[in-house]
């Protein structure tokens, strides 16, 4: 525990200022989220390897974008990438609903297995193809994507509603990838803010 709470106050000092973001990154234990091989490491501030050569994000990076998010209790949210589950987890702690797609079926059932067993009930999620976006549960106040994209993803964008906000990775190789912030007004204008550099594993588009 005293390691957590040495996280959220270096979460703190890194200008990480949503009182709400920190309190559900505090009480999301991260331990849970991450292999057993790296259980002493789950407070420290990186991002560590989770199976199928995937990365749970550090958590600097997942306050970073939780709070650019800018969310409020009545949202439903889509995450494209739900590895290990932890940014999920975060989100249900501060919107109304969470859909989550993974593509990898072993990282699906992992994560499904520890919502269950934290009893976070308004997670919803799938195993499939994250690019597509969730066409049925469409429109989103809010997405997140936990994987880089080369491009800003047109399926995605369209599922954003009018007044919505998406967070993504853009960038062609690991090196140049830049957090982005995407707004969606009221007449569907988009503007596109630069928020940070970030390194995050490939978004794998399949076929
Ligand atoms: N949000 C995660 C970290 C994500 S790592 C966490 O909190 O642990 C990126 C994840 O995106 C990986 O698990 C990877 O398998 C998944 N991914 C990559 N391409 C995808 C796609 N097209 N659809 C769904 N998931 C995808």
């Amino acid at each position: 525990m005293a390691s957590r709470i040495r996280l959220i106050m270096k979460l703190r000092t890194s200008g990480v200022q949503n009182t709400d973001v920190l309190a559900a990154i505090e009480h999301t234990p991260r331990e849970w989220f991450v292999e057993e091989a790296f259980t002493d490491h789950a407070y420290d501030d990186t991002a560590l390897p989770i199976a199928a050569g995937q990365t749970i994000s550090q958590p600097t990076v997942v306050a970073w974008m939780t709070a650019a998010l800018e969310l409020t209790p009545a949202m439903r949210v889509l995450e494209i990438g739900t590895g290990s589950g932890y940014q999920a987890a975060i989100l249900a702690r501060l919107a109304r609903r969470v859909y989550t797609i993974e593509r990898h079926r072993e990282l699906f059932l992992a994560a499904q297995e520890r919502f269950n067993r934290l009893k976070l009930t308004n997670i919803v999620t799938k195993c499939g193809d994250g690019a597509k976006g969730w066409k049925e549960a469409a429109p989103f106040e809010r997405i997140i994507v936990t994987a880089a994209t080369k491009e800003i993803p047109a399926v995605l964008l369209e599922q954003l509603a009018p007044g919505g906000v998406m967070v993504v990775p853009v960038g062609g190789s690991v090196a140049d990838q830049i957090l982005l912030r995407i707004r969606k007004d009221e007449s569907g204008n988009i503007a596109t803010q630069h928020l940070m550099n970030v390194r995050f594993v490939p978004l794998v588009e399949d076929k």
